[in-house]
């Protein structure tokens, strides 16, 4: 296995940056190669903007135009060229990350802006009455696993079906389907642990030992099982689910998942 973790936590002896620490160790010991972006480390920069382009940017600024034509003449900025390479050398991406605001950090918001460029992550494939692309189960990084390990600070029942905080699967929804699933990945079920604010030293022998499981079981673990868009789950041009397929009861963004 080639796995990426993208580590989104500022402080070197954090939670995080113990889990992304025991992820490194884990599967390196295990035979596996690892690559990692650290990126308040790296000083990754967060905001996409015309810097990007210098002054190819058009004016005024087409970002989605300007990211496609820059990936097609291969003059994407650097840091975010070594990015995509590690992506495409990947075989199983990790995002590391507490939950700040009910999302992942700006930091690593900003790492999606700028790697998952149009022509790289999307706006890939034929587009026409008939096909929207190839994405959601298709598209430049099909083949490839992805998982969220995610540190949240509020306790589990807040993030449950009638928890105040919505379930946390609906949390992740955005991340899990609209930036990995719709460039092709499929996409492991999260590695989540709540209270975390409330951790103590002694807890984290258990959650360490939780953490190695999963990461032992990445080629094993089933992917959430999203409707791929172009296998005729969908109506065309629409996109909108096929009347009938959904489970009983299921609204929501669950109507996406099959089963
Ligand atoms: P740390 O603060 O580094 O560690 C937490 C505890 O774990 C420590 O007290 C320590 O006892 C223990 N620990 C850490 N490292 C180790 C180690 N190596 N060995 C043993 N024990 C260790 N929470 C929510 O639920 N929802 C939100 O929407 C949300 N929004 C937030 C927004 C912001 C801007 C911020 C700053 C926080 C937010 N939080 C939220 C809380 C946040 O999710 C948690 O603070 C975070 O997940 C904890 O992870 P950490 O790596 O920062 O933990």
């Amino acid at each position: 296995m080639k796995t990426l973790i993208v580590h989104a936590h500022p402080e070197p002896e954090s939670l995080n940056s113990a889990l992304k620490d025991l992820a490194v160790s884990t599967l390196e010991n295990a035979g596996h190669q690892v690559r990692v972006s650290d990126l308040y480390a790296m000083g990754w920069k967060a905001v996409a903007d015309a810097a990007d382009y210098g002054p190819a940017a058009s004016h005024p600024l087409r970002l989605a135009q300007d990211s496609g034509r820059a990936f097609d003449a291969g003059t994407l900025t650097p840091d975010v060229r070594a990015e995509q390479e590690k992506l495409l050398w990947a075989d199983t991406l990790i995002l590391q990350f507490p939950l700040w605001w009910y999302t992942m950090p700006a930091i690593l918001k900003g790492w999606v802006d700028r790697v998952f460029t149009y022509h790289f992550a999307y706006g890939v494939g034929e587009h026409s009455d008939t096909r929207y692309g190839d994405r959601f189960g298709e598209g430049t990084l099909a083949g490839r696993r992805a998982l969220l390990s995610v540190t949240a600070g509020g306790p589990e029942s807040h993030y449950a079906a009638r928890g105040i905080n919505g379930p946390m699967d609906d949390l992740l929804f955005p991340i899990h389907h609209g930036v990995l699933y719709h460039p092709g990945m499929d996409v492991l079920p999260p590695f989540v642990l709540y209270s975390t604010d409330r951790m103590t030293a002694e807890d984290y022998p258990d959650v360490a030992k939780a953490w190695e499981q999963r990461l032992l079981t990445l080629d094993t673990t089933e992917p959430i099982p999203f409707r791929p868009q172009n296998a005729g789950d969908y109506e065309i041009p629409s996109l909108h689910l096929k009347e009938g397929l959904e489970p009983a009861g299921r609204t929501g963004f669950g109507l996406h998942v099959r089963g």
